[in-house]
């Protein structure tokens, strides 16, 4: 698929003032706050959001099939532009969303920018009007939608995203950490012998855990949500451990976070921030 428009709408954004790039107007749980109202305005849309470190040029929105995951880099990008940006590629590329959904669109075409203009216009702190984009986009020769009936603007109603209601969120460290055993939770995996005990719930867990980290991981700390994966479905080796963990997840299919949780609380699991690394 092409992407004609591409640099003409990155020249737009970067020339308007409501471009906050590099200016640290959000933190990261503002961020996760803003996307995930989004996804409860936009229904049926999953948008989940990584933070990544280092020197990166753009911002992203990969499509993973059943969902959609939006990649913001934190040196520049963590700001309402860039992430109303990286939101509209997912609505636009919806087949909810898109005006017919079989049909595929360029990443920055009409579409695209049509929802962007939405999102924008209703949410950004600015709130551009749709006359004054308009006419910027005229401008800047860039093709967009008329932004009033488009399903992203009916979608929307009265809702609006306040940020003053982004209150801690317990769960944000959680789920941005990586997990490992600690010494303790090393012990009650085994009782002596080196092979896994998991004769409780928890120890389930900590089975899991552990051989995720050895096996799968190379000995790489991994996210709840990677852990939460390997409970739904464990590659198949025949070796006498995959076998035994794979008896684990026959009687334990599911894990909650809660218990993970818990054996944070416990001292079981440790849970490394990835903030601020890198
Ligand atoms: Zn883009």
């Amino acid at each position: 698929m092409r992407d004609r428009q591409r640099q003409k709408v990155y020249d737009w954004e970067n020339k308007s003032s409501w471009n906050g790039k590099g200016s640290d107007q959000l933190n990261e749980q503002q961020c996760l706050f803003i996307i995930n109202n989004l996804n409860k305005i936009y229904k049926g849309m999953r948008v989940d959001t990584t933070f990544v470190n280092g020197d990166r040029r753009y911002a992203k929105c990969w499509n993973r099939v059943r969902h959609h995951e939006i990649e913001l880099p934190r040196q520049w990008a963590l700001c309402w532009s860039v992430v109303l940006h990286e939101y509209a590629h997912a609505i636009s590329d919806s087949k909810k969303y898109k005006e017919r959904p079989n049909r595929a669109i360029e990443p920055h075409g009409k579409e695209f920018v049509t929802a962007f203009c939405v999102l924008l216009h209703k949410f950004h702190p600015e709130h551009p009007s749709y006359k004054e984009l308009s006419q910027s986009l005229r401008d800047a020769n860039v093709d967009f939608e008329h932004m009033e009936s488009s399903k992203f603007h009916k979608q929307i109603g009265r809702k609006t995203i306040k940020l003053t209601k982004a209150k801690e969120n317990k769960d944000y460290d959680f789920n941005t950490s990586l997990l490992k055993l600690s010494p303790e939770g090393r012990k009650r995996t085994s009782a002596g012998d080196g092979h896994y005990k998991p004769k409780t719930k928890m120890n389930r867990v900590l089975c899991v855990l552990d051989y995720c980290i050895i096996f799968l991981y190379k000995d790489r700390p991994i996210t709840y949500k990677q852990l939460e994966a390997s409970f739904n479905k464990l590659p198949y080796l025949s070796d006498h451990y995959n076998k035994l963990i794979h008896k684990v997840l026959d009687k334990h299919g599911k894990l909650e976070p809660s218990l993970v949780k818990y054996m944070i609380k416990q001292g079981l699991i440790v849970a490394t921030s990835t903030q601020n690394k890198g």
